[in-house]
């Protein structure tokens, strides 16, 4: 097992959280072989001293044509989407930067120079997204949940690879980081489906095999709604300091 810190958020993310999130894995009785504070032969283990890793790779996606800048902001999707999409999902984005970088005429696969792009200059930022190809069911069978199915560009829109505050997206950093540390099996919550579709297509533009996937059910508290960093009350920290055993919640998590 590998402990990835995945530190890319700046506006979140704060070592002291660190820490106490190794301490509290730890009581609950993970171990790990790899990661942050243990070293292993695939280090670095925090995703923010791993830059060059995706910056090798927005180099290779564009220069394979596969990813386009957008200057649309979030208003600007949410107005131009109407079909209504899940709370923890993006809207599909609706292509209005896509076009712009198109061809008239020509499929999307054509390499058009970036210089020809008319991109915007260079001290105005925009996200980088990746043009996913409409209509195509991309299918892989989870080693939980089984056979799975998603089409391109109705199940999922071209999404963000790399962020307007010059940041991967979590998409691009960990499909880079799981190939460049030789994971085999990624284990993970079932609200992440829909992103493997958009991993296993990043996968297959930067020339690597994806790992198997297992997608566990969401845990939730006693109303049904999902267990996020807002129930502070459940916190592992929490818990340990309401006097609960780590042996008692293994046990509850497994019934
Ligand atoms: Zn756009």
């Amino acid at each position: 097992m590998i402990l990835r810190n995945e530190d890319l958020d700046s506006t979140r993310f704060k070592m002291d959280f660190v820490s106490a999130m190794l301490e509290d894995l730890r009581w609950f009785g993970f171990e790990w072989s790899e990661g942050p504070d243990v070293g292993g032969k695939f280090a670095p283990y925090n995703q923010s001293e791993r830059m060059n890793f995706y910056r090798a790779a927005l180099d290779q996606l564009r220069a394979g044509n596969f990813i386009y800048p957008c200057t649309c902001t979030r208003k600007d999707i949410q107005q131009a989407v109407r079909a209504p999409h899940a709370e923890d999902e993006e809207p599909v984005y609706p292509g209005t930067c896509r076009a712009k970088t198109e061809v008239r005429g020509q499929k999307s696969e054509v390499r058009v120079p970036l210089a020809d792009l008319r991109l915007p200059t260079s001290d105005f930022r925009f996200n980088w997204r990746f043009r996913v190809p409409d209509g195509e069911t991309i299918s892989f069978v989870d080693e939980n949940l089984g056979a799975q199915a998603f089409v391109a560009g109705k199940d999922f829109g071209d999404f963000i690879v790399w962020r307007n505050d010059d940041v991967p997206a979590y998409q691009l950093a960990c499909a880079v980081d799981d190939a460049a540390m030789q994971i085999t099996e990624v284990v993970r919550g079932a609200d992440l489906l829909v992103s493997t579709a958009r991993q296993i297509l990043l996968y297959r533009a930067l020339g690597l095999t994806p790992p198997k996937f297992f997608h566990c059910e969401l845990m939730r508290d006693e109303t049904g709604v999902r267990l996020a960093k807002r129930h502070d009350a459940l916190s592992l920290r929490k818990l340990q300091a309401a006097g609960r055993s780590p042996e008692e919640l293994r046990r509850g998590w497994q019934n």
